[in-house]
């Protein structure tokens, strides 16, 4: 039985109108798109996690392994005096090339987690407020950035051509504008066997560094794409060392050069190879020198 309160409700609900119709349907269409995109970050998130915890493992797997080695060879040194000193020595190189390798990949992780340190700072608007902006001599920064890292791969050739004795100033983070060269350097000798070439032009108004390589090069469809975030060129190959890396390079290059009125380009054909520069302008002072 129906008590009265339940037949007075029945007979007062109408059926929707047509707009209260259109109302719910465009609340329905907005809630299933908020949760295809709530899906879309998800596989993002899980997608970056995978790839991230990857690269974080890889070189870790490295670290342990080359300590292990290290320890292995001189353990057996401990407390004993009768080893001839050949020995000796054998074991400690040995030991120290592994402790070498170790500090390189060492220097790998702290690279990724910088890169995922600036993202954060990023997207959160913030980089800016970590620059140490100050005035510097870019030719210098070039050249102690390029003599440094070429001693790293000394089984690598990169070529220099920048003026020589000249000073061309910048307002800029030093640190910074040596994070953007860098990050084109590796990626050239990542993803090309070629020698890499980095030269620096200017004129009175702007100077223009730009790093050279002979390698897949970028297809003209992707030259855009390559700049944002996590974005990576389907099917390229990594020619030079383990990690294949996360995508955040390019992002980070480029924001820092806009951050610093600068601008970032690629000039590439497929197959033939790649030149990626960046732009930054001459401090005033030096503007009619
Ligand atoms: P990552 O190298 O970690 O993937 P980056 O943001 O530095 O990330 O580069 C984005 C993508 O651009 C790379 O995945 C690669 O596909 C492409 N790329 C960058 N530099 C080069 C290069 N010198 N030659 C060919 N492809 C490149």
């Amino acid at each position: 039985m129906m008590t009265d309160h339940e037949n007075g409700s029945r007979q007062m609900r109408k059926a929707p109108s047509e707009q209260e119709l259109k109302q719910l349907e465009e609340k329905l269409r907005e809630t299933l798109e908020r949760e295809a995109s709530l899906r879309d970050l998800n596989q993002c998130m899980e997608e970056f996690l995978g790839a991230s915890s990857h690269e974080l493992r890889t070189p870790l797997t490295t670290i342990k392994a080359s300590i292990q080695l290290a320890l292995r060879r001189l353990r057996p040194l401990t407390g004993k005096t009768d080893y001839d000193p050949e020995e000796i020595n054998a074991k400690i190189t040995v030991a120290q090339d592994m402790l070498a390798r170790a500090e390189r990949q060492v220097d790998v992780l702290n690279r990724l987690v910088g890169d995922m340190i600036d993202i954060s700072r990023i997207q959160s608007g913030k980089l800016p407020l970590y620059l140490q902006t100050t005035l510097c001599n870019i030719v210098t920064i070039v050249q102690e950035t390029i003599r440094e890292h070429s001693k790293a791969v000394p089984e690598r050739s990169i070529l220099l051509e920048t003026p020589i004795d000249e000073e061309v100033l910048i307002v800029a983070d030093p640190k910074r504008i040596r994070q953007v060269l860098m990050n084109y350097v590796d990626n050239a000798l990542k993803y090309a066997s070629s020698p890499v070439t980095v030269r620096l032009q200017h004129d009175n108004r702007i100077v223009r560094v730009a790093v050279e390589d002979k390698g897949p090069g970028i297809p003209l469809e992707e030259q855009e794409r390559i700049w944002e975030c996590f974005y990576q060129v389907p099917n390229v190959k990594v020619v030079n060392g383990s990690g294949t890396g996360l995508g955040l390079g390019l992002h980070i290059n480029r924001t820092i050069i806009t951050c610093h009125s600068g601008q970032v380009g690629v000039n590439s054909v497929p197959e033939q190879g790649a030149t990626f520069w960046f732009t930054l302008p001459i401090a005033q002072h030096n503007v009619g020198e």
